[in-house]
């Protein structure tokens, strides 16, 4: 569809995606409408923003097809089974996401896109990779969840060589026609099932990332899962399959060798058969689950052609994003770490792995987890743990059941001063040498609007304390 002109389309949700999707479908002289299911005051502010323009808005209403539509361009997060969905189906009406627009309204000679998916891991990695590129010489940005939004990627004035470009599940659910030039899915870990219905039908929308790759489908050796993915893509010819692995790396892989990131899939010199790339400590926070996040943007990286010495430059420039891992002050000897946006058991499971003693505040939102196997894997790491939050009952139930000899103390309030008095009582249980980490395992919006103000709060706290 590249003649815009008078096209019927229907735009499913402000916000964010839908908001930009409609004024660039309205610029390109679609005639759009715009449904939406709630109609508060922000709606109706940006339903007014829209209708200045000319765009129908329809508030309160987001289930039924307006007549005459040719295409539904869609929110990512709408659910595939809402009755909207079912009447395009009927009528044979195609729907896109914002990922899909953006691929389809790209121009001839766009840059290509190198694309990263996973359950935990994608915001670090895409940066980590723009990082390299930029390195390497390459006008790149890395677009998504932060920084540049796809849209203004593909229609912008600025000139990109390559993107770095990071993909949701449902993002990919709604992009059917995406082909990178290479992907990368990090992990696999049940998460928004709710939405996609089952973990097959979530593994499956993250495969999608892998469809029609030119030149490297990018898997996680330790991450079975990802690997079976790569092995049910349609791929072009002469894509392969490079794994990333903590261990030492097996031919078409890349991986570390006595603390050396190694690449023994893209080795230029005909007469090696390893590349060295960098050192473990040039990547930061050198915790294992960052070190896998740096071996699948170096992997990207190599498969655009990035040479060897722009990894270790892109990765020594690199700073981690605020509250993944953030190392926010040491007192008494205690190190304080911020990892608020470990947000899901995986994410936190990944962070307490970084730490040898532990003193482990968690807590908040638990979307429908649960916590034996985080707290299993990780009991003989804990010092002790302090819970806030709606659902901390369930980790203290894990903890009794999988680490029982661990101090817990459970602290019965959502409002927000419970983070100072949670910090409080985390110092008090801490040794010299300890690591007192907020890895809530949980979403944030019972006690916080999100986990950035979740992560300034525990900041804020810490400050206090070494005052
Ligand atoms: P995403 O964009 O996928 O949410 P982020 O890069 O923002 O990922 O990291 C979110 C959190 O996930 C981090 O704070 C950390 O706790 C955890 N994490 C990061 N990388 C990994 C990984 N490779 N495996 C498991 N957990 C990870």
């Amino acid at each position: 569809m590249t003649d815009w002109q008078g096209k019927n389309v229907t735009v499913a949700g402000l916000g964010v995606s839908g908001v930009p999707a409609a004024r660039v479908l309205h610029g390109l002289g679609a005639k759009v409408t715009v449904v939406n299911d709630g109609d508060d005051a922000r709606a109706r502010e940006q339903a007014a923003g829209l209708e200045a323009l000319g765009v129908t808005v329809r508030l309160g209403d987001g289930d039924t097809l307006p007549e005459g539509t040719e295409l539904i361009v869609t929110a990512p997060g709408w659910k595939p089974d809402k009755p909207l969905f079912a009447a395009a189906d009927e009528a044979g009406v195609p729907v896109w996401g914002d990922v899909e627009l953006a691929w389809r309204l790209r121009k001839p000679d766009a840059a290509p896109w190198l694309a990263v998916t996973g359950t935990n891991g994608k915001t670090t990695t895409v940066q980590m990779l723009a990082s390299i590129l930029t390195a390497a010489g390459l006008r790149t940005a890395a677009v998504g969840n932060i920084g540049v939004s796809l849209l203004d990627a593909v229609l912008g004035e600025e000139r990109y060589d390559v993107l770095a470009v990071e993909l949701s599940s449902y993002q990919l659910h709604w992009a059917p026609s995406l082909r990178a030039h290479s992907a990368a899915v990090l992990n696999l870990a049940p998460d928004h099932l709710d939405w996609h219905g089952s973990m097959e039908a979530y593994a499956r929308d993250k495969g999608r990332v892998y469809e029609g790759n030119r030149v490297a489908c990018v898997y996680n050796v330790a991450d079975k899962a990802t690997e079976d993915l790569v092995r049910e893509a349609d791929v072009e010819e002469g894509c392969r399959a490079v794994g990333f692995t903590l261990g030492t790396p097996g031919p078409s892989q890349l991986g570390v060798v006595e603390g050396i990131l190694v690449d023994r899939a893209f080795v230029e010199d005909r007469h090696r058969n390893a590349q060295e790339l960098a050192e473990v400590s040039d990547v930061r926070p050198p915790a294992p689950h960052n070190i896998a996040n740096a071996l699948a943007a170096a992997a990207l990286a190599r498969a655009y052609g990035v040479p060897a010495s722009a990894v270790r430059d892109g990765l020594r420039a690199f700073t981690p994003d605020a509250h993944r891992i953030a190392h926010v002050a040491d007192v008494d000897e205690v190190a304080y770490v911020d990892d608020s946006k470990a947000t899901n058991t995986h994410a936190a499971e990944a962070s307490l792995a970084a730490y040898e003693s532990i003193v482990w505040i968690a807590g908040g939102l638990a979307k429908g987890a649960t916590f034996d196997e985080l707290v299993a894997a990780s009991a003989k790491r804990l010092r002790g743990a302090v819970l806030i939050g709606r659902d901390r009952a369930l980790i203290r139930e894990a903890l009794a059941r999988h680490a029982p000899e661990v101090p817990v103390v459970d602290l019965d309030r959502t409002d927000t001063g419970a983070m100072l008095q949670a910090v409080q009582e985390a110092r008090r249980l801490a040794r010299p040498g300890d690591t007192v980490l907020l890895a809530p395992a949980c979403a944030s919006m019972d006690m916080f609007a999100n986990y950035n103000k979740r992560g300034d709060a525990f900041a804020q706290a810490v400050r206090e304390l070494g005052a």
